[in-house]
């Protein structure tokens, strides 16, 4: 494959958009201009950089991810170009290809392309939810939409604004409403002077053509993306997330095809909770927050039976050093209060398994309990710490070894 010349030499002023005049439009021919190796690799594919004088691959811009899809020449259509990425720099799209084939591009091919419709239609729902959503919040509250992330699996708008509750309830139900009237939504260039009676949103200074995406009575935005021909093709508005973000706020939603693979993950969940509780969805928060009750109760009242067992053996024990299987921290540090009452040399309690390893809290009422750290890790790995009279950490090593340690403490 020739390399191309370089990008300073170019001599082109632009790409032209083709998914501008038509978002519907899934394939097209165009004209290579450039074809630039970016990696040459004997193990993956090789990969280019590729201009042509047309495209309908949507670039990465204004927050969007790009279009993706395949090329091939239209001499070999069985020749195949993995469109992977595609990126705009001073009006000028460029295709990230992989060749999947042993076919090569040059400048003046004829090219057919294709664009991945289904990534394609999936962003023209979620952005065009995003200028529903945002007008409605425009219009109702004032406040603007100062970022915005689309990607394959996450939409953000960030307004300079907060919401309560209600008002977050509120603008879901009015954008829902917004999409089932089917406004009709036009894409268009209007002149200088059309464009200074229009009072559009726009995220920041543009220069160029201002390309508007007018929805109805609901929103005028300066936008280059392509957009669904109605509201209805949205589908469905949900917010998903929402959060207080740099003095303002972020929602999260997803739109059409996405809400609804949404809904089903969440339908899925609920199904199987329910049938697990024995419980129908609508009673499933109820039974959730008796269920957490319970465990509560049932935890105070082990460890209540912890702290009994637990006093008990460290009263009765003739042994300094007791090893307990429990988790039970708290009824550990009573335990060990207890022994060190008992005696003035140093004692303590080792608790857990050998799979997991020992945690320990070691006491010495009239000396350095820090001593016993320093000999656990003669002997084991240990880690640790603490004051003079209690020291607590982990050791990792066998009940038998363990026992074998602590009687030689003794
Ligand atoms: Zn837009």
């Amino acid at each position: 494959m020739t390399p191309s010349p370089s990008r300073a030499k170019r001599t082109m002023k632009h790409t032209e958009k083709l998914y501008d005049n038509d978002a519907y439009a899934t394939s097209f021919s165009a004209t290579v201009l450039e074809i630039t190796p970016i990696k040459i690799s004997e193990t993956c594919s090789d990969v280019y950089d590729l201009v042509l004088d047309k495209t309908l691959f949507f670039p990465e811009a204004g927050g969007q991810t790009s279009d993706k899809g395949i090329i091939s020449p239209e001499s070999d259509s069985n020749a195949i170009f993995e469109v992977i990425h595609t990126s705009i720099e001073n009006d000028i799209i460029h295709h990230t290809i992989s060749a999947h084939t042993t076919s090569e591009l040059h400048p003046g091919d004829i090219v057919s392309g294709e664009i991945n419709f289904e990534l394609r239609y999936n962003n023209m729902q979620q952005h065009t939810g995003e200028h529903i959503f945002s007008g409605i919040v425009h219009k109702i509250y004032g406040y603007d939409n100062v970022g915005f992330h689309l990607s394959e699996d996450i939409v953000t708008m960030d307004y300079n604004g907060e919401f309560t509750k209600h008002q977050i309830s509120e603008l879901e139900i009015c954008a829902n409403e917004a999409i089932v009237a089917c406004h009709p939504i036009t894409c268009y260039y209007p002149s200088d002077k059309e464009l200074e009676n229009i009072d559009y949103r726009c995220k920041k200074e543009l220069t160029g053509p201002i390309r508007i995406v007018h929805i109805d009575d609901i929103d005028d935005c300066a936008c280059c993306a392509p957009h669904t021909k109605n509201t209805s093709e949205v589908g469905l508005l949900k917010i998903v997330g929402y959060e207080r973000y740099k003095g303002g706020s972020r929602f999260t939603i997803v739109c059409g095809t996405r809400a609804l693979k949404d809904y089903r993950v969440k339908q899925k969940i609920c199904t199987n909770a329910s049938s697990v509780l024995s419980v129908p969805y609508t009673e499933l928060e109820e039974a959730v927050s008796s269920l957490l009750k319970e465990r509560n109760e049932l935890r105070q009242k082990l460890h209540n039976m912890n702290m009994t067992e637990i006093s008990q053996t460290a009263e009765k024990s003739s042994k300094r050093f007791l090893i307990i299987d429990t988790d039970d921290d708290g009824a550990v540090r009573n335990g060990v209060n207890i022994l060190m009452e008992k005696s003035d040399t140093p004692c303590g309690i080792f608790f857990g398994n050998d799979k997991d390893g020992y945690r320990f809290i070691l006491g010495h009422k009239n000396g350095d309990a820090r001593e016993l750290i320093t000999r656990l890790k003669e002997s084991f790995e240990c880690r640790g710490g603490g004051k003079p009279q209690m020291v607590q950490g982990q050791v990792f090593t066998s009940y038998d070894d363990l026992n074998k340690f602590t009687d030689n403490l003794s």
